[in-house]
């Protein structure tokens, strides 16, 4: 099997020290992980300004910013990592399972959880866009200094004022270059220090001066003359040099975030202080995030990659733990189940039987923040099951809440006895909602305690004797000796409400009641349901004790 199929933990989109790091602390942490980079592992580090000392850098008092690059690199390469390297991601899409689905040019990959590390994008180099600069481009103008032996003691032309370009004309003087220095307004953007440098260290210095075109001396491209024009006076001159370095910045296109339809401000993600973005599973750091007192350094980066990782954890383990089963929901109740289920942040995953119901059903999706996943059971079992993804076997078996909707299909079925047999025909549609709630019984395998609701809807008929008989208790018969007869569901607890007692008792009616009514068995533990719309809170605080307290 190829081994990007599979379904990643997460996946780590960017590989500069954001990226790499949260991919370090993400295999420290037995994660099982892929990072995904559009150009080469490093980010700016390497791309930018890899020659550049960096200072602040704790336990290094002055590196060069690619070999602290090639360090973090290695230690990922060193521990395992798997990277993608020059294959962008395009877009990030949720899928049904709550799992998420990433576009590459040419592949699609899945994963439970996504950091987002791309920084300020996909970096291209701004280019001045005159005459001469493309057909000059790496063979004697250039945007960064990736090869500086190439550099030494030649006669060289740095265009641009802010840091970049002052600290590369710093580097390329101290390499023995005889540097000019070109930038097109009257004062440079550069710290005041480094401009300091630049006089002290005998640069040829232009300010004002606009570079309009290149022209080639020579067929061998040895020499480059560069036409200037006075930003005021308009008076132009040339001058010759062997090479030239363009620092006037980047050009980033960070089309992904615009896609993902996380909030943004200023084109950056917003996060918490978790790393959290709004979109649930989806975490980020780096420079590509927002939030106050946000500082875009190497550091910072580090420290939000560690914390991001944290996140995903608890969110794994929550997502894993914080998933509800709903068999057959009626269409009023079920509705209102499922919206709070979700707005109280439980995947949902909710399994209907008709197309109506799935199309009813899908509407919650939007209004829910994408908690709730629908799933049509229509195929004969276990047909449904061979032909459902991995990911959602998965999280049937490791459901430990389950509320099944009974319907009134039990009463078509052939018992025989008091219920201790079934005849259930899984093709048979009109049994194939008691036949799935016994199958996913039989796939059930979470550790720890869990709890199966069944919800009756079962009618009530008085018999000559003028007894009560409840269909819901009949149907829950069978159901009953199925998780006796599983060993495996000893951790179950299992909870019967009957919905046609207690929507004859809200109705003011004279209340149904059959002689075992599962409901006052509720009374006796002290959970007392008096109305239908007890239920819904009822179901999530014996869910949220369930799930979240041990938490
Ligand atoms: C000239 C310059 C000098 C600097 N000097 C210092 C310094 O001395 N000290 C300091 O602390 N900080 C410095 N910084 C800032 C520092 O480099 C950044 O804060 C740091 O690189 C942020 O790391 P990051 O991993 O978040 O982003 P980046 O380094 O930008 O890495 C992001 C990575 O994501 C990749 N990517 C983007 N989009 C996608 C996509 N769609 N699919 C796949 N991959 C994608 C990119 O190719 C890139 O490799 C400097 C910055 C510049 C520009």
């Amino acid at each position: 099997m190829d081994k990007h199929s599979a379904l990643f933990d997460t996946l780590v989109v960017g590989a500069g020290p954001a990226g790499l790091t949260a991919a370090i602390f993400a295999r420290n942490k037995d994660l099982n992980l892929v990072v995904v980079e559009g150009r080469e592992p490093g980010g700016q580090l390497r791309m930018l300004y890899p020659h550049k000392p960096v200072f602040n850098y704790p336990g290094s008092s002055q590196i060069a910013a690619g070999e602290l690059a090639n360090r973090i690199i290695a230690q990922a390469r060193d521990s395992g990592i798997d990277m993608i390297e020059h294959h962008p991601v395009r877009n990030i899409t949720l899928l049904a399972d709550g799992c998420f689905q990433v576009d590459l040019d040419e592949q699609k990959l899945k994963a439970k959880s996504i950091i987002l590390a791309c920084g300020l994008g996909l970096f291209g180099y701004r280019r001045l866009g005159v005459p001469g600069e493309a057909q000059l481009t790496e063979r004697s103008v250039y945007y960064t200094l990736s090869d500086l032996p190439q550099w030494k003691e030649r006669k060289v032309a740095v265009i641009g004022g802010g840091n970049g370009a002052v600290d590369h004309a710093l580097l390329l003087l101290e390499q023995g270059a005889a540097v000019t220095i070109i930038h097109r307004l009257a004062e440079f953007q550069a710290d005041a220090a480094s401009v300091a440098k630049l006089h002290e260290r005998g640069s040829e210095i232009l300010l004002g001066w606009k570079v309009v075109e290149f022209a080639v001396e020579g067929a061998e491209a040895s020499t480059v003359t560069i036409v200037v024009e006075h930003s005021e006076n308009k008076q132009r001159r040339t001058l010759s040099v062997q090479r030239v370095l363009i620092n006037i910045g980047l050009q980033t296109t960070n089309e992904l975030i615009e896609r993902i339809p996380c909030a943004r401000k200023n084109r950056l993600v917003v996060v918490g202080s978790e790393m959290q973005t709004s979109i649930p599973g989806i975490f980020a750091c780096g420079d590509v995030v927002s939030f106050p007192g946000k500082t875009r350094l190497i550091v910072t980066a580090l420290g939000e990659a560690a914390t991001a990782v944290n996140s995903v954890e608890r969110y794994l383990q929550r997502r894993e733990n914080r998933m509800v089963l709903v068999l057959f929901p009626t269409r009023k109740l079920g509705f209102q189940l499922a919206r709070s289920l979700s707005d109280a942040g439980y995947r949902t995953y909710l399994f209907v039987q008709s197309e109506e119901d799935l199309k009813h059903f899908g509407r919650l999706r939007g209004l829910s923040k994408e908690n709730v996943i629908t799933m049509q059971v229509s195929a004969p079992l276990p047909g449904f099951w061979d032909n459902i993804a991995v990911s959602l076997r998965e999280a049937i078996k490791q459901a430990r809440v389950i509320i099944y909707f009974i319907g009134s299909d039990f009463a078509r079925l052939k018992v025989t006895g008091h219920g201790e047999e079934w005849a259930i025909n899984p093709s048979n549609p009109t049994q194939i909602r008691l036949s799935f709630a016994e199958f996913v019984l039989g796939k059930l395998a979470a550790k720890g305690k869990s709890l199966w609701f069944n919800l009756g809807a079962g009618h009530h008929e008085t018999s000559e004797a003028g007894e009560i008989f409840c269909y819901t208790r009949y149907g829950l018969t069978g159901l009953g000796k199925a998780f006796e007869l599983t060993p495996g569901l000893r951790n179950f607890e299992v909870i019967s409400i009957c919905l046609t007692y207690l929507r004859n008792k809200g109705n003011g009616s004279a209340p149904a009641h059959c002689p075992n009514c599962v409901t006052e068995e509720l009374n006796v533990v002290g959970q007392p349901l008096t109305r239908e719309s007890d239920i819904v809170p009822f179901l999530l605080r014996r869910i949220g004790k369930l799930l979240d307290e041990a938490h």
